[in-house]
C-alpha cells in the first residue's frame, strides 16, 4: 500500500496533545498552527486530523465533508492571518511537499501557507 501512516510522526503526536503547538484555527476535521521555522512572517500549517499520509492520500480518501472542513480551515487561517486578498492583505502562497521527489520531511499531509512577503520565483 502506497500510503501506509506511520503514528508516531510529530503531526500525529500534536493532534493527540503529546507535544505542543502555536494553534491559528481548528475545525472538526482539520488544524492549522504555526510552523516551528518560519520560512515568511507568516507561516502556517494546515493538516487533517485523519491518518493521510501526502496530498495525493488526502485528495484520493478524504471524505467530502473532511475536504470541505480541511479548506476552510485554510480560509480561516488565511484571513486570521491577514494575508488573504479577501482580508486586505497582499497574497499568499500554498506549498504541500509530496514524497521524496516532494521533499516531504514530516509523512502527515500539511499544506504550507505562507505569506507576509514577496515570495521567490517558484525553482527547484
Ligand atoms: P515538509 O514535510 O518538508 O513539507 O515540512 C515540514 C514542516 O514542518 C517544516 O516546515 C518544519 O519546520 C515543520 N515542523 C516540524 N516540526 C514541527 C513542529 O513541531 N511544530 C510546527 N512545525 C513543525
Amino acid at each position: 500500500m502506497a500510503f501506509d501512516y506511520d503514528d508516531n510522526n510529530i503531526f500525529a503526536k500534536i493532534l493527540r496533545n503529546e507535544i505542543p503547538n502555536d494553534t491559528v484555527a481548528e475545525n472538526e476535521h482539520a488544524l492549522a498552527f504555526r510552523d516551528i521555522r518560519p520560512q515568511a512572517p507568516s507561516h502556517v500549517l494546515v493538516i487533517p486530523k485523519g491518518r493521510y499520509v501526502s496530498y495525493d492520500d488526502f485528495a484520493a480518501n478524504a471524505s467530502d465533508a473532511e475536504i470541505v472542513g480541511f479548506t476552510r480551515l485554510c480560509a480561516e487561517a488565511i484571513a486570521k492571518e491577514g494575508v488573504g486578498l479577501d482580508s486586505g492583505g497582499q497574497g499568499f502562497r500554498t506549498v504541500a511537499n509530496t514524497g521524496v521527489h516532494g521533499v516531504q520531511e514530516v509523512p502527515h499531509y500539511h499544506l504550507h501557507i505562507m505569506g507576509g512577503r514577496v515570495m521567490g520565483p517558484m525553482l527547484a
